[in-house]
């Protein structure tokens, strides 16, 4: 099996899995409770608060676990907007392309009296920042972006447009998922007050997540009840997770120059032998400004669909378009903001690399990819080799 899904989810690192075990154990304690089993628990929780607050230059203060990363989203924006409204301020400005845990929070905010700007992201999927600064109001509440796309792999100027959010005085959330744990981030540099986070993106567990707010940001609680998380997210911690959250962190920070070296090279060796050998392959979002280990194509005169399971069939495990939408007859929101046809969107190929993926499983894909895209278009009423010689044909004749 060669699993090419990582920005849908991740295997979880066997060390991962044995630092949850004693939470899953003997180490039942509930953090609240004052005796040691539980102090035990509040501890563990604790050291995770620090390792995450380090790895993005924040304080440990100002880290909040929660459920997952959509959990997270929700609470940034719902949280600000509810702030901005105290202040009759209630316009919000993100763009086109963020996850669905972002979309749909401002959707629901735009049922409730918020008006909401989607920017554009251009062709090579990239935010520029004279839209962010045309766009503000004097009624801005919040400005949510996300730092890198979780389809196309684009990485967004967080610190530029951080910076004009802090001169104008308007709260900035990023929606960091697919970077943590991939690139170097630092919230400090990265102007950022809200940035949001998830585990299972980064080799943990799913259901876990967290939320960084700057201090002095007094965003309202999303889930009210105990008084966990400073008083600021109320439910029982999920401890195991939060541990196997904190031994994911430091795995990912540890060499991650290397692994990110290491992951670009597969990245550009795949991107490299389609562009060269497959025919009407184009590459969606910009070649360098992309996550290490996303690679997003589109093959014309064929189904994504298809190629999802032909690719199975060869133990390749890929996605088309995000996980989310795919299952839907709507292609991607992602690739049609980048200007793409319906019919181009729909076949596209999305393969996302880990560190532990190995440069014989890129071979292995260099080897079937063309064979099994050449079979689907083969049986394409719209496409086949025929075409594609007469096509060329024309173009040297013209
Ligand atoms: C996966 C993902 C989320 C959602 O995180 P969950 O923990 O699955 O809720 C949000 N944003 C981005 C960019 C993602 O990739």
């Amino acid at each position: 099996m060669i699993y090419l899904d990582n920005a849908a989810t991740t295997k979880i690192l066997p060390e991962v899995i044995e630092s949850m075990i004693p939470y899953l154990t003997d180490q039942y304690g509930n953090p609240s409770s004052i005796y040691k089993l539980g102090q035990d628990s509040k501890t563990a929780i604790n050291n995770v608060r620090k390792i995450i607050a380090d790895a993005i230059g924040a304080e440990e203060t100002e880290i909040f676990f929660t459920s997952c990363g959509t959990e997270s989203n929700n609470w940034a924006i719902k949280g600000s907007a509810e702030l901005g409204k105290k202040d009759k301020r209630n316009h919000i400005i993100t763009t086109q392309f963020e996850h669905h845990a972002v979309l749909h929070t401002v959707e629901y905010l735009a049922e409730n009296g918020f008006e909401v700007t989607y920017l554009p992201v251009y062709e090579d999927g990239i935010v520029k920042i004279q839209d962010v600064e045309a766009e503000i109001r004097d009624n801005t509440c919040v400005v949510s972006i996300m730092y890198a796309n979780n389809e196309i792999g684009t990485i967004q100027p967080i610190s530029e447009i951080g910076e004009i959010c802090k001169q104008k005085g308007i709260l900035f959330h990023t929606d960091a998922v697919q970077a943590l744990g991939i690139l170097k981030m630092d919230v400090n540099k990265l102007n950022v007050d809200m940035l949001s986070m998830s585990a299972h993106k980064l080799h943990a567990s799913k259901g876990i997540g967290a939320l960084y707010i700057r201090s002095g940001i007094k965003i309202p609680n999303l889930l009210h009840g105990g008084g966990q998380e400073f008083l600021r997210r109320a439910g029982t911690e999920n401890v195991a997770s939060i541990v196997g959250f904190g031994k994911a962190v430091e795995c990912a920070m540890s060499k991650m120059d290397k692994k990110i070296a290491n992951v670009s090279k597969l990245r550009d060796k795949l991107i490299d032998f389609v562009l060269k050998n497959i025919p009407k392959a184009r590459l969606n979002g910009s070649k360098n400004n992309r996550l290490p280990g996303n690679v997003n194509f589109s093959f014309e005169g064929l189904e994504g669909e298809s190629l999802i399971l032909l690719l199975q069939e060869h133990g390749i495990y890929a996605s088309t378009g995000s996980a989310c939408t795919s299952g839907s007859l709507n292609p991607s929101h992602v690739l049609l903001s980048i200007g793409l046809s319906h019919e181009i969107a729909h076949g596209s190929l999305r393969l996302t690399i880990s560190d532990l993926n190995t440069e014989d499983e890129i071979d292995k894909v260099i080897e079937v990819l063309p064979q099994v895209i050449s079979r689907l278009r083969s049986m394409s009423p719209i496409w086949n080799d025929e075409l594609i010689d007469y096509v060329a044909k024309q173009h040297a004749k013209s």
